[in-house]
């Protein structure tokens, strides 16, 4: 299994993991670089993915109509051209993977992520998630039609998948989110070594994803709310005390007007 990130717009990724015949996507917003990849390696494109509504995430499903995937959605986004609609527990069967469907709303109502956690063939595997545009490289997403306190659950409840976890974000947000995670924690070191690495592969056009859950718990604010360093930076920005959800809240704000 390859797994490929196929840059769109300006700043989306749309993930793509295959094994020499066919192919899944998630999130296609576009389909012209998912038909691309899919004609220079000669693949049969047979599952879609997608995790929540907005138009970047699905744009490109009518383009991808005439090739008869299988499209695999949220039940409650209200997205045209699903055939299977999903919910936490649910799990998609392909290409011998067990893809687990998570509810893990805040972003959206119903945003759901997609977990692999095994090889098709049991061998060594580093885990892999597709989480949308819930968590990013050193961030998270925004608060659109879903709540804070679903934002925050999410986001803790991913925090808690295995260390070496691929996190695969939809969005290449990376270096502007390490400019906002420096201002709440001048002090963490892994902060700047990450930053130098992240903008080496930009500098070579490079994507900084997928990133590991291990490097994310270290680096991002948004999954710190108890480091020391965070909760008192989002005392000086308005949470209204020291406990996770105020400590999130504060941040999620602050960020929105970074
Ligand atoms: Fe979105
Ligand atoms: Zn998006």
């Amino acid at each position: 299994m390859e797994l490929l990130a196929l840059p769109a717009f300006t700043d989306n990724y749309i993930w793509m993991l295959h094994n020499g015949r066919h192919a899944l996507v998630v999130d296609p917003g576009d389909a012209a670089p998912v038909l691309e990849a899919l004609r220079q390696r000669g693949l049969t494109l047979t599952a879609i993915l997608v995790t929540h509504h907005h138009p970047d995430h699905i744009g490109g499903l009518a383009g991808l109509q005439s090739l008869h995937a299988t499209v695999y959605g949220p039940l409650n986004e209200g997205i045209e051209g699903l055939t299977h609609k999903l919910q936490e527990g649910d799990v998609v069967h392909w290409e011998g993977l067990d893809i687990k469907v998570l509810d893990v709303p805040g972003h959206t109502a119903g945003h759901i992520a997609y977990l692999i956690e095994h090889a098709p063939d049991q061998h060594a595997f580093d885990p892999i998630a597709f989480v949308g545009d819930t968590l990013f490289s050193g961030g998270c997403g925004r608060l659109f039609d879903g709540t804070m306190a679903q934002l925050h659950a999410s986001l803790t409840r991913l925090k808690q998948l295995p260390g070496a976890t691929r996190v695969c974000a939809a969005h290449e947000y990376t270096l502007s989110n390490l400019r906002f995670a420096k201002a709440v924690e001048p002090n963490n070191l892994d902060l700047g070594a990450y930053q130098s690495h992240c903008e080496a592969l930009r500098a070579q056009a490079l994507p900084t994803l997928p990133g590991t859950m291990r490097n994310e718990k270290a680096v991002n604010p948004f999954l710190r709310c108890t480091e020391p360093e965070v909760v008192s930076s989002a005392l000086q920005h308005g949470a209204k005390d020291a406990s996770p959800e105020a400590v999130f809240a504060a941040l999620r704000l602050w960020k929105n007007t970074f």
